[in-house]
């Protein structure tokens, strides 16, 4: 009998002892040693049961009983206090990683437009009011509307000053029959695109990058950004290409600028003119810039050729057109005071942060 009275007082005192202890765990380390000291396979609770075997069997269902209920107890307290320490670990986390929303935002740095951009731009502003539409096409182009089809055969010499990159491999069969596909040299394949699928009037802008196969300096580069224009209709003649380019510089340079043409060749173009204007810095007088001449040259332009219309199908007798161009990175050049093309495209933060 003092067996059995000795055992469940045993298992009493441990039930009292390991539960206070419990309650002054802190840790998931501490927690588990205590598992394993007091309910592990080797544990306290475990060599108490041990004991069972030696009572007498009269004594053992009392006995048995108690040490089920304090091993049910310890679980249960152990599995209580395991959660208590993770709800506090995981408020604690949160209390470090807590958020200030009130703090006001990081700035962010403001980008800019490149210069070649801010310069196309302006252009497109300046003829969409005269009611031209801005119209794009491919930068890989069929050899066939970037020459053939602007009056440049295969064997025209005019070739020669628009040399090329030809895209290797690709021989397929292009437009009427046509071979040969390259980087285009000029935006003018989108001027026989646009009145290949539209008919006069026409009036339309091309700006985009073209490619020439030339060793690149100060004032040339294998690519750059060029912008023509173009106008087909009835009556129209060089006095109003004369006028449209006058408009634009004196939009873009000052209304004191005056616009004269040069007769120049083009093979798309007749007659055809390369036009100036008179310089911005020193007002006509002669400087560096204009190289005292007092004109600074822009670009080129002209009548369409009666051949290039009658390439389209547009009827020549009965229409006209003028079309010009120039380089964007030249009027860039020119407005901002900037020495060497090359500056555009190197990506030079220092650079390029000046055009703001
Ligand atoms: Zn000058």
């Amino acid at each position: 009998m003092s067996t059995t009275v000795s055992l469940v007082d045993e298992l009493e005192q441990l039930e009292r002892n390991a539960q206070a202890e419990l309650g002054t765990l802190n840790d998931e380390a501490a927690l588990e040693e205590w598992r394993v000291r007091v309910l592990g396979r080797k544990g306290t609770l475990a060599t108490l049961l041990g004991g069972l075997g030696r009572l007498a069997a009269d004594e053992r269902p009392a006995a048995g009983q108690a040490a089920n209920r304090v091993k049910t107890v310890l679980e249960s307290a152990f599995g209580e206090r395991q959660a208590q320490l993770r709800a506090a670990g995981r408020t604690q986390q949160l209390e470090a990683e807590r958020i200030d929303v009130t703090l006001p935002a990081r700035g962010y740095r403001r980008g800019q437009e490149h210069p070649i951009t801010r310069i196309r731009r302006e252009v497109e502003d300046v003829f969409k009011r005269l009611s031209f539409s801005v119209v794009e096409g491919p930068e890989v182009e069929w050899d066939h509307y970037n020459f053939t089809l602007l009056n440049i055969p295969p064997d025209h010499p005019a070739r020669d000053i628009q040399d090329t990159f030809y895209v290797a491999g690709s021989d397929a069969e292009g437009p009427g029959g046509s071979r040969g596909v390259v980087l285009r040299t000029h935006t003018s394949p989108v001027q026989i695109r646009t009145m290949l699928a539209q008919r006069p009037p026409i009036r339309v802008i091309v700006p985009g990058k073209v490619y020439r196969n030339e060793a690149t300096d100060a004032s040339h580069e294998a690519m750059f950004t060029q912008v023509e224009g173009l106008c087909v209709d009835e009556h129209t003649t060089m006095g109003d290409l004369r006028g449209s380019l006058t408009f634009m510089i004196r939009s873009l340079f000052g209304q004191e600028r005056e616009v004269r043409f040069r007769c120049g060749y083009f093979p798309f173009v007749e007659p055809g003119a390369e036009f100036d204007m008179s310089c911005h810095v020193c007002g006509g007088n002669g400087c560096r810039t204009c190289k005292q001449t007092g004109w600074i040259e822009i670009g080129g332009c002209g009548m369409v050729h009666p051949k290039v219309l009658e390439a389209v199908e547009i009827d020549p007798a009965r229409y006209t057109g003028w079309a010009f161009g120039f380089g964007f990175e030249r009027m860039a050049l020119l407005k901002y005071g900037v020495d060497d093309i090359r500056l555009f495209y190197t990506n030079d933060l220092r650079f390029l942060k000046q055009f703001r």
